[in-house]
């Protein structure tokens, strides 16, 4: 199998495979924050969210949402359809945290009325700046009718997700999606993972995400560990992955 690597980013590489349509996608064992400025290697990182990405995947996929995974191949590897990636970073929050509470000087944990999405262009040049919609069509990073899709469909994740982490103790409180077209249509690419979500436990209120690694709040794998247990716990079995 003739495989290049095409891109290397912050927590995965993705190669190139002998079907022009189809890539694949290494999960390393690496952890940023700030932008990618702070770095760490974590022995088991790759691995787990790997887990969990797939059955969050698998589980969207069942539920109807269209995603770029085929196929996995093993313990942090899967083939992915090849996308054209909107370079939008979507972000949505149904509870204030992270940079909404430092922004707008609000309170941490309050429940927000609306989920909100936010837009980041996808640029660490420019430290992935906000951006909004008029901004974002005018550089024809994507047109109005995608960002409608984009927003259905990021709204239909968050209930699906809301439901799915409620039924295992978990808030869902914010998360980010990257979206690609592919023949012609646009669907769900990159990762779900601890990563790139906040998860609350709801009894402990403690963070099951990456938090615990930007803040120093324990031990990384052990958390994401324990989102995976329930996760497979409760859809495991049901995913067929
Ligand atoms: N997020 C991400 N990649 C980024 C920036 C944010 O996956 O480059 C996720 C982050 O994990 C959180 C959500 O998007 O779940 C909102 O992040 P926020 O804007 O609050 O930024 P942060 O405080 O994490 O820097």
């Amino acid at each position: 199998m003739s495989e290049t690597l095409l891109y290397s980013g912050k927590a995965k590489d993705l190669f190139s495979t002998d079907d022009p349509e189809v890539l694949k996608m290494i999960y390393k064992d690496q952890a940023t924050a700030l932008n990618g400025k702070r770095k760490e290697q974590i022995t088991g990182k790759g691995e787990v969210n790997y887990e969990i990405s797939k059955l969050i995947f698998a589980y969207l996929s069942q539920q109807g949402i269209e995603t770029h995974l085929i196929k996995n191949v093993s313990e942090t590897e899967q083939l992915v359809k090849k996308v054209t990636i909107i370079p939008l970073e979507v972000v949505l929050r149904n509870v204030v945290a992270g940079s909404f509470a430092r922004k707008f000087g609000q309170p941490l944990g309050q429940r927000l009325e609306q989920p909100i999405i936010e837009y980041y262009y996808k640029n660490d040049a420019l430290d992935d700046p906000a951006i909004n919609i008029s901004q974002a069509t005018a550089l024809k990073l994507v047109t109005p009718t995608e960002v409608a899709t984009i927003e259905a469909m990021t709204k239909q994740i968050n209930t699906l997700l809301i439901k799915l982490f409620n039924e295992i103790g978990i808030d869902l409180i914010d998360f980010k999606l990257e979206f690609g077209r592919y023949q012609g249509r646009l669907i769900l690419a990159d990762e779900f993972s601890p990563d790139n979500c906040r998860l609350w436990d709801q009894k402990t209120h403690s963070s099951l995400d990456k938090d615990v690694f930007r803040q120093n709040k324990g031990d990384l794998v052990t958390v994401y560990e324990t989102v995976l247990q329930r996760l497979t716990k409760m859809i495991g079995g049901s995913t067929n992955v």
